[in-house]
């Protein structure tokens, strides 16, 4: 089917400027797909080659070294009829002033209307002031663009690109020229018509505090899709395709038992600074995303050591000592709501692990005198193994627990489970770090405690 097919798809694109010795090129081999119905954000500095992409993408350049098609149409070598016809399904907004000053908010929007010939212009203006209402400007159709704010004048560029129902809207800073609270409710706005209508966004940023509303984050760097894009860019709701990215680079960590140290410190490396880049790159105005990053990244690294070991359920516990508790936001599951747990330090099996960093793997916990049977109690679970293990930073303090729970197939962990366990530690230890500075950096200071 034709619209399996993403709406924009980007291949091998390079793309330069002058000639000569002047010629410099700013597009390097750049892939891209969007899918329908996605909000996809291109973030990168200044001069990275954003608005070249985008302006390629919307037909708005010509096309000279790969291939960019739009909505099923190959725009290399395409003539200007098929440009022409490419641009009407695509609605544009840019960042400022690309309004008409002689124009009231109504015949803007209008002027997207007036392409197609077969649109009575009563009707014309009955779908604009539809448009301009949905877009909170019900009351202003007849006001000019200075006698609108900044945040009104993006509405209407919003209602001029929505109101053909494109398929397709390239936005190139949209908020640039906004403050934060207008620019966000603009770029919501933006958002939840897209939405409604199934129409993908490809939105060009630098403003770091709109991230969220996307679907997927792209960064370009040097006219380059940056190295952690391709698979690390996707944002909360996709957060598992990092998991799945670092997988891949991370058959290394399979793997990490038998690299030299070097390699080893390099893997680590390289991962720290892809989390560094994320972090950098979400610099966080909002501590819901950063909650939800957080969250979702230990639940992926906690369901893949429990599938990793067979377990049936896998826990890892945060240490914090100046709390004097350990405490987990996600034990699982079984697709069922995560938990939040708290716990003591002083007691109890993980408890001892995180004071010793000893590893314990206790074939038959009722037979332990650290084991507190009160959850199984409590839940009808019955506990038959634990293999509790501390991940250690640097300095060897112990700061988080994993702690799995029955081995499926009734006998107990072995020493090879402990050993592949161990082996993924070291690796899971740079990322939960990783992990926990990001959050920390959203919300300074210790976690408050979450008695549950
Ligand atoms: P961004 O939108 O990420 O800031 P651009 O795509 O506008 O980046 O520009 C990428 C590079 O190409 C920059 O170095 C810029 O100076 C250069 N550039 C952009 N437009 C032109 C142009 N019309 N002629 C020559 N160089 C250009
Ligand atoms: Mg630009």
């Amino acid at each position: 089917m034709a619209d399996l097919e993403p709406v924009i798809a980007v291949r091998n694109v390079n793309y330069y400027y002058g000639a000569g010795t002047l010629r410099k090129q700013v597009l390097n081999n750049v892939s891209v797909d969007i899918e329908a119905g996605e909000i996809v954000i291109l973030t990168g500095p200044s001069g990275s080659g954003k608005t070249t992409l985008l302006t390629l993408g919307g037909a708005l350049r010509s096309v000279e070294e790969g291939s960019v098609r739009v909505l099923g149409q190959e725009l290399n070598g395409a003539g200007h009829a098929a440009l022409v016809s490419v641009r009407r399904n695509i609605g544009f907004i840019f960042q400022a002033h690309n309004l008409l000053g002689a124009l009231t908010a109504s015949q803007n929007v209008q002027m997207s209307l007036g392409l197609d010939p077969t649109l009575p212009p009563e009707e014309a203006r009955v779908q604009c002031a539809a448009m301009l209402g949905a877009v909170g400007l019900g009351a202003h159709l007849n006001h000019y663009p200075e006698q609108l704010s900044g945040g009104q004048r993006q509405r209407v560029a919003i209602a001029r690109a929505l109101v053909r129902q494109p398929k397709i809207v390239l936005a190139d800073e949209p908020t640039a020229a906004l403050d934060k609270q207008s620019g966000r409710e603009v770029v919501i706005l933006l958002q939840k018509l897209a939405k409604e209508q199934g129409c993908a966004i490809l939105l060009v940023t630098h403003d770091n505090r709109i991230l969220d509303i996307a679907d997927r984050i792209m960064m370009l760097e040097d006219g380059r899709i940056a190295s952690f894009s391709s698979g690390i860019m996707e944002h909360t709701g996709n957060l598992l395709s990092v998991f799945a990215s670092l997988q891949r680079k991370g058959d290394l960590v399979r793997h990490v038992g038998s690299l030299s140290d070097k390699k080893f410190l390099e893997f680590l490396e390289q991962v720290t600074a892809e989390f560094e880049q994320f972090t950098r790159m979400i610099e966080l105005g909002n501590q819901e995303v950063v909650e939800a990053l957080f969250d979702q990244m230990l639940d992926a690294i906690t369901l893949k050591i429990r599938d990793m070991l067979e377990a049936e359920r896998a826990t890892i516990f945060l240490v914090q000592r100046e709390l004097g508790i350990l405490q987990s936001k996600i034990a699982h599951g079984d697709g069922q709501k995560p938990l939040k747990i708290t716990i003591p330090l002083a007691a109890g099996i993980a408890g001892r692990v995180a004071r010793t960093a000893e590893t314990l793997n206790i074939a038959d916990p009722y037979q332990h005198p650290d084991f507190n049977p009160t959850v199984d109690r409590e839940t009808g679970f019955l506990t038959r193994h634990i293999l509790c293990m501390p991940i250690s930073d640097k300095t060897s303090n112990v700061f988080a627990v994993v702690q799995l729970v029955n081995k499926k197939g009734g006998s107990p962990f072995s020493a090879a489970d402990e050993k592949r366990f161990r082996d993924f530690a070291e690796p899971m230890s740079a990322i939960l770090q990783a992990a926990i500075s990001l959050q920390r950096r959203a919300e300074p200071g210790p976690l408050p405690q979450r008695p549950d």
